[in-house]
């Protein structure tokens, strides 16, 4: 129940412990085209451009950020939490002029803000974060998309952790490129970073002066392989891709308006809990992501030592706060296979038991009885 990785369904870790076939075997082969047309539908998009980057969600920010800018670009990152922060960081070492648009940690962005700075600075890229994982705030995207591209500039979305928790709806919303990461809510290993790239992306990606300055993640090159060509370029991490492809099944089995649905309601049954004990939320009620939920920590609470014993006597790891935020708050995940009734009510009961051994009495037996009591109703 941490910040990711999430809980596993073991048959994507059965499917992990299949054979190794080569990255040019027709088996593989169709595993890629499986998981490219699995990851379309999840990500809502028919963009062709859609594939798992070797590496994890930070090489998926990489990936987009070194295709899309080019040195004295210019580009606006939105940074309201540690991963805003990541993306404005990349952007500089690819030679982007960054401009940061900045909010306290837990805050979103308007699109009026958005709309103030793309006429400042008049960027190539605007990048944002969608599901901000250090703060537990979720960015609204709606309007933004039009903003930008008045402006003439792309829109780069961070869905690291929404993707499969909450709608990513890149075509309806004209978001032009996008990364995210196997281990939030699709529930798979860390190791693969999904990524799609709309046609205005790939129009700007064709009209570069200059090489991308990283081999290992120029789309250009990965196109060849991931595309009709199937040339070599990497030696694509075999095992990993089986992973996925099966935690896609299962994303597409259970059907994405039940998921999202799913992650809703542990979000509010964990909420009425914690709410009921007296703890709150660090992230207004109309911004708060259902699968990453950031608490204050209550008064006289020792963080480390609440969480050690949580892992040790309970098995359940959850977060502690990151940047300012450290000290102050709890990250309580319920991304993909952990939003679950069973881990709810288990971390609402341990949770209670860690707090009465510092002597923290928070209206004992609460808890629990309100998230049952949520799960009755609803
Ligand atoms: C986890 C995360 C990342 C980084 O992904 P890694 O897999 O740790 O490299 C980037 N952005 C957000 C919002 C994340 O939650």
């Amino acid at each position: 129940m941490g910040p990711g990785p999430s809980g596993i369904h073991p048959s994507v870790l059965a499917a992990m412990a299949a054979p190794t076939v080569g990255h040019l075997d027709p088996y593989f082969l169709r595993v890629m085209d499986e998981v490219q047309s699995m990851l379309r539908h999840v990500f809502q998009t028919t963009n062709p451009m859609t594939m798992a980057v070797s590496g994890t969600g930070s090489a998926g920010m990489e990936a987009c950020v070194v295709n899309l800018v080019e040195p004295g670009d210019r580009m606006i990152v939105g940074v309201n939490g540690v991963f805003g922060g990541r993306m404005a960081d990349v952007a500089g070492r690819a030679g982007a002029i960054v401009t940061t648009l900045e909010r306290p940690f837990g805050e979103v962005f308007s699109p009026q803000e958005v709309a103030d700075a793309v006429k400042r600075v008049s960027p190539k890229v605007v990048g944002i974060v969608h599901a901000e994982t250090s703060t537990g705030a979720r960015q609204p995207l709606e309007e933004i998309a039009g903003i930008v591209h008045e402006a003439g500039a792309l829109l780069l979305v961070d869905c690291v952790t929404s993707l499969a928790g909450i709608p990513v709806e890149i075509d309806r919303l004209g978001i032009d490129a996008a990364y995210s990461g196997s281990q939030k809510c699709l529930s798979c290993p860390p190791g693969l970073a999904p990524v799609t790239f709309g046609p205005r992306a790939l129009e700007a990606m064709d009209r570069r002066r200059t090489k991308v300055a990283s081999w290992y993640l120029d789309i250009g090159l990965l196109r060849n392989y991931w595309g009709q060509n199937r040339a070599y370029h990497h030696t694509a991490p075999i095992n990993m891709n089986y992973a996925l492809h099966q935690a896609l099944r299962l994303v597409v089995e259970e059907g994405l308006p039940a998921r999202f649905a799913r992650h809703a309601l542990h979000h509010a049954a964990l909420r009425a809990g914690l709410e009921a004990m007296g703890i709150r939320y660090s992230v207004a009620a109309d911004n708060c992501l259902p699968m990453l939920n950031s608490v204050l920590i209550p008064d006289g609470a020792d963080d480390a030592a609440v969480r050690t014993q949580l892992l040790n006597q309970f098995g359940i790891e959850i977060g502690g706060g990151l940047g300012p935020m450290k000290g102050k708050t709890w990250r309580i995940g319920l991304m993909g296979e952990t939003a679950r009734m069973s881990h709810v009510l288990l971390f609402l009961a341990a949770l209670e038991q860690c707090l009465r051994h510092q002597r923290v009495h928070l209206a004992p037996g609460a808890a629990v009885a309100a998230a049952n009591q949520y799960y009755l109703a609803h």
